[in-house]
């Protein structure tokens, strides 16, 4: 018996991994403390098909805090909890052209721009089902776990960081009750968040995640449906636009994926009912994205023609 050849899909996984390994810039977060002791090196590239192969190169199964790249996930259950009429009226879906944490609301409605930014998450949060705040929560962690195909949870020391440093969020969350778009306790809404921030993923873990995207809903791994057709389509609208915060535009440029990025250097892309790709590593250009998730992504897009604007 000979030994198994790797499939040439995990052989250019592998060359191009071992390529973007050697970008050393950026600098990993230090604005939540927690996050400043992640070892710059790290790096984790994940495929994973809409027929449920995953495809591993790295370090994909080391743990992070999922951050920003919760939002797609978690705006995708409140649409499938609401209906897409009942969280725009709430959160709208222009791009901002800011940064993650834009202090800027819709003059007429008091909207937050989108889902992606913080405003809107804190929003999108509090439209999951739930009779109360715990509920709620447990909805959003469950439907994490659900995309990803298995059990998550919560780093307290990062949640609790991002409690003793998120003044930023809480001035958001009274600006949105004042504008009358998010309702109740404002610091229960804004644990939701945290919480919803702190929950620990792989690499490997969005890829999977992408890949429900992806195909419709359905994690391909588990066979599980998570959220309907129409709510992925919506989701994947919204993260092609407004994913990348400032970025975005040169993101779909160049890239051509609907992705999202996360302050601890994990991020999401997506090929609709082809695949999702989840990469990790921590150090992150001026706009608060992974530098090796961008070239990763840039690249894998580049060789293997996923571009969504190319002709075929
Ligand atoms: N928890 C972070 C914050 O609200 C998320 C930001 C991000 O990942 O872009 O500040």
């Amino acid at each position: 018996m000979g030994e198994q050849v790797p499939s040439p899909v995990q052989v250019r996984l592998d060359e191009l991994h071992a390529r973007v390994q050697l970008n050393c810039e950026g600098e990993v977060a230090t604005y939540i403390p927690a996050l400043g002791k992640a070892d710059p090196a790290l790096f984790g590239l994940a495929l994973a098909t809409h027929d449920g192969h995953v495809y591993e190169s790295g370090d994909t199964g080391v743990g992070f805090t999922i951050q920003s790249v919760s939002k797609p996930f978690v705006y995708a259950l409140a649409l499938y909890d609401r209906g897409l009429n009942g969280v725009l009226e709430r959160v709208g879906v222009e791009p901002t052209g800011e940064g993650f944490d834009a202090l800027r609301l819709e003059p007429e409605t008091g909207r937050p721009l989108n889902p992606m930014v913080n405003a809107g998450a804190i929003v999108t949060a509090s439209l999951v089902n739930g009779d109360d705040w715990g509920q709620r929560f447990q909805r959003i962690l469950d439907g994490l776990s659900a995309f990803a195909g298995r059990e998550l949870r919560v780093d307290h020391e990062v949640l609790a960081s991002e409690e003793r440093t998120g003044d930023h969020n809480r001035a958001l969350g009274y600006l949105l009750r004042n504008a009358g778009v998010l309702e109740g306790d404002v610091d229960k809404a804004l644990a939701v968040y945290f919480r919803q921030c702190s929950v620990v993923v792989t690499a490997r873990d969005l890829a999977v995640m992408g890949a429900t995207l992806a195909g419709g809903g359905v994690n391909p791994v588990t066979g599980q449906r998570v959220v309907g057709a129409d709510t992925t389509e919506h989701v994947l609208a919204v993260m092609a636009t407004c994913g990348t915060y400032d970025f975005a535009g040169e993101w779909l440029l160049r890239a051509g994926l609907p992705a999202k990025s996360g302050v601890a250097g994990g991020l999401v892309a997506v090929l609709p009912s082809q695949l999702g790709i989840g990469v990790f590593s921590p150090p992150l250009d001026r706009r608060g994205t992974s530098v090796r998730a961008i070239a990763a992504c840039q690249e894998l897009s580049a060789r293997f023609g996923l571009h969504l604007m190319r002709p075929v």
